[in-house]
């Protein structure tokens, strides 16, 4: 048991982030109330509409017509999965805060085992997949992927844990005070630190709809990851580029001792040799390897020109709920649109 006191009747935030979900937002919705609702704490729902193009926006919005509780976020087009749940955090108003799929990939039942942790004075539960029920391929993916990052990045993140979390209210106002744009919402969970535990749950297939990870996006999300929270693969370059300038200066000297001396090897001397295969191999070698160095150099200076030029990672087009006015006022002054003002954007 951690020293800490949690309020007895708190406040918790779901948020979730919606790309065309109209197939199985209505059934989440349900469900996270069957479970959630009517419990000691007070429960806030806020919807992410992340640009959907099916009817997502109307099932959302006909469902916080009718309940208070739900707060809805229509951003201004598709800014993707971490822009949306950065939009969902920055909305948050509860003590505990939890990041959940629309596709009920990810059980709210889980979440009565993450507010018992908090409860016992942790900062951050994440859920930690124990079986995944997708494709044997994808699982492999993900598992290539957790374990190159465990090696790779400078934050020691659990191995198999996604965005599925709850956070307290603290780690909520650091991690939305980071300014960087590019968000990877689970790196700067374990990056931001505070007590942090996992839960292991089953990770469901998809309810309904299709993924809005096909693999591209996969990767894509991979080398966010990787790229934002590690400088190993510059490191490598650097490696590999200090190895083969040793061969090469080792080479040289070797071949103009052979030349200048005349050395005889393997039959052959330096002189007469035709040497075009071996010519064309190293320069593929040395080309290729130099190619994928400033390959690898470009996804930082992309990143970073990113940074630098600090546009916001979302645009809020509308924010609704059905409170009476004055009360949406009240509780709309602490939200900001995006992340424009000064402090953040350093
Ligand atoms: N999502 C989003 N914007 C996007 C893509 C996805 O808000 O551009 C949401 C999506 O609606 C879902 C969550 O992010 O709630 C995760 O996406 P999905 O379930 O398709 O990914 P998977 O679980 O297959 O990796
Ligand atoms: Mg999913």
């Amino acid at each position: 048991m951690l020293d800490v006191s949690r309020p007895e009747d708190f406040r918790l935030s779901v948020v979730v982030p919606c790309y065309n979900e109209a197939a199985i937002i209505g059934t989440t919705y349900r469900r996270i109330c069957e479970v959630l609702a009517d419990r000691e704490f007070q429960l806030q729902i806020i919807f992410v509409n992340d640009g959907s193009k099916d009817a997502t926006e109307w099932i959302l919005r006909a469902i916080t017509f009718a309940d208070q509780r739900v707060k809805l976020l229509n951003l201004a087009r598709n800014f993707g999965h971490q822009a949306a749940v950065s939009a969902g955090l920055e909305a948050a108003e509860g003590d505990a805060v939890v990041v959940m799929d629309a596709d009920l990939q990810d059980p709210p039942e889980v979440v009565l085992t993450m507010i018992e942790r908090w409860r016992a004075g942790y900062d951050v539960v994440y859920g930690v997949r124990t079986k995944r029920k997708e494709h044997i391929g994808k699982r492999a993916l993900y598992s290539v992927f957790y374990h190159l990052f465990r090696w790779v990045a400078y934050i020691d993140a659990p191995l198999d844990a996604g965005d599925f979390s709850l956070i307290d209210r603290q780690v909520l106002l650091a991690v939305n005070r980071l300014p960087e744009k590019n968000r990877w919402f689970r790196g700067l969970r374990t990056w931001v630190g505070f007590k942090q535990t996992g839960v292991f749950y089953e990770r469901q297939a998809r309810a309904a709809g299709t993924t809005k990870y096909p693999l591209m996006k996969l990767f894509a999300l991979a080398a966010d990851g990787v790229f934002n929270f590690s400088t190993v693969p510059l490191t490598i370059v650097f490696v590999l580029g200090l190895a083969m300038s040793i061969i090469s200066f080792a080479a040289a000297v070797a071949v103009l001792l052979l030349r200048i001396f005349d050395i005889t090897l393997l039959g052959q001397r330096i002189r007469d040799v035709q040497g075009f295969a071996s010519t064309i191999l190293t320069m593929l070698l040395i080309g290729g390897i130099q190619l994928i160095s400033i390959g690898i150099l470009g996804e930082y200076i992309g990143r970073i020109y990113q940074e630098v030029k600090s546009r916001p990672p979302y645009i809020v087009r509308e924010m609704s709920s059905s409170k009476p006015p004055a009360a949406l006022r009240e509780s709309a002054a602490p939200l900001k649109p995006a992340r424009t003002e000064p402090e953040h954007a350093a």
